[in-house]
């Protein structure tokens, strides 16, 4: 069986071919610039036949869709019913559902014989209780307009999870972990027995933890201030928000690489911030979880600096009895926390394509029985 899995951005596209008897990887690739005036493609449609045109041999089609809102909680087969709902969600994620569904259209439109699967970057999230997903904002709000926490990266923090059942050799369901996906976008997920029951990101990928370019957790009051004092609009407020903010916003740039580098006490401070907002969920879930069997590191920033992992970890000594053993830190190994360590301390490598293609799979089995 092989699955091609598409990652739709609103100028990308990603797509890597997977054989699922062996979980190899037999193609993948990244189209960037559709729709720009450099781009090679004018449009999503030009962009996925070009992955055909390889030859491939594909049964099935896995399409990551962002947001999934409350109506999937789970993967599901796409038909005319799931692409209506997808698009009623475009207003809880414009950008990203619109570009999601625009692949799935096309995708059904070329090949409508390909059984086609939507994998919900939302769906591992919906495990969380009602005191965790709700806003203390009039109820009203959350029944009418939706408004509640849903979470993101649900497909990488569910594999981080999940590999980690399968490294300490013990059932998912008597594992209790925190996963740290911490890349340009990053958010933290405390995962009881398996299941998702708090994570940081909320309705939007906006909050929670400092991000590359986004704000994270801010007192919502500064969008009033920005708007009736400074008369900026709302497109200007989220512009800034989003792509203005978090570590580039303290230091100028975005990429943790760049600003280890930096001397400067802008690039320290925006470190500092950095470590400590995440240092702040991992003891706000250590509560929550009660007992925790290991924190985990991933994305591009939690696989490989080594640095901020240190960073972040600093201080949990103490009271929590958390120990780094420095240099397998150092290592980037599997394991970086010392023998005596109340809590196991991981680095995984996430694969949210893989995962994709898993649910997708299992989905596929159960559906056919
Ligand atoms: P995205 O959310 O876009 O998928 P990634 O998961 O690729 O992002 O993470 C990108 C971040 O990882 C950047 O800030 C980059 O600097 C950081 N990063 C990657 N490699 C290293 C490294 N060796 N040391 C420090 N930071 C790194």
């Amino acid at each position: 069986m092989n699955i091609l899995v598409i990652n739709a951005g609103s100028s990308s596209l990603k797509y890597t071919l997977f054989a699922m008897e062996s979980k190899t990887v037999l193609e993948h690739g990244v189209i960037e610039h559709i729709g720009e005036p450099h781009g090679k493609y004018s449009n999503h449609h030009e962009a996925i036949v070009s992955i055909f045109d390889h030859q491939l041999e594909v049964d099935m089609i896995a399409h990551r869709v962002v947001h999934g809102a409350d109506q999937f909680t789970q993967a599901v087969k796409i038909d005319q019913k799931v692409i209506e709902t997808i698009c009623d969600l475009i207003p809880l994620a414009p950008l990203h559902n619109k570009a999601n569904l625009d692949a799935i259209e096309v995708a059904m439109g070329l090949y409508p014989l390909l059984p086609q699967v939507a994998v919900f970057d939302t769906a591992f999230h919906q495990s969380m209780p009602k005191e965790a997903y709700l806003y203390a904002l009039p109820y009203e709000l959350y029944e009418k307009e939706k408004i509640r926490r849903y979470g993101f990266h649900g497909t990488s923090h569910q594999y981080l999870s999940k590999t980690m059942a399968q490294i300490l050799q013990k059932p998912l369901e008597t594992l209790n972990v925190i996963t740290l996906h911490l890349g340009n976008g990053s958010s933290a997920c405390a995962i009881k027995g398996g299941k998702s029951i708090d994570t940081s990101m909320g309705m939007s990928p906006l909050a929670g933890l400092i991000m590359g370019s986004r704000c994270g957790d801010i007192d919502s009051e500064i969008i009033f201030h920005l708007h009736q004092k400074m008369g900026l609009d709302f497109d200007a407020i989220d512009h800034i928000l989003n792509k203005e903010s978090g570590l580039k916003g303290i230091c100028g740039q975005n990429d943790l690489r760049a600003i280890i580098e930096d001397s400067s006490e802008r690039a320290d401070l925006a470190l500092n911030m950095y470590a400590r907002s995440v240092k702040k969920y991992i003891g706000a879930y250590i509560a929550l979880l009660g007992s925790v069997d290991a924190i985990i590191f991933s994305g591009g920033i939690g696989e490989h600096s080594a640095f901020m992992r240190q960073k972040i970890i600093k201080g949990f000594e103490e009271s929590f009895n958390i120990v780094l053993d420095s240099s397998a830190n150092e290592e980037n190994k599997a394991c970086i926390s010392t023998q005596k360590s109340k809590i196991g301390v991981y680095v995984i490598a996430t694969n949210e394509e893989l995962e994709i293609a898993s649910q997708a799979l299992a989905f596929l089995e159960v559906d056919s029985k």
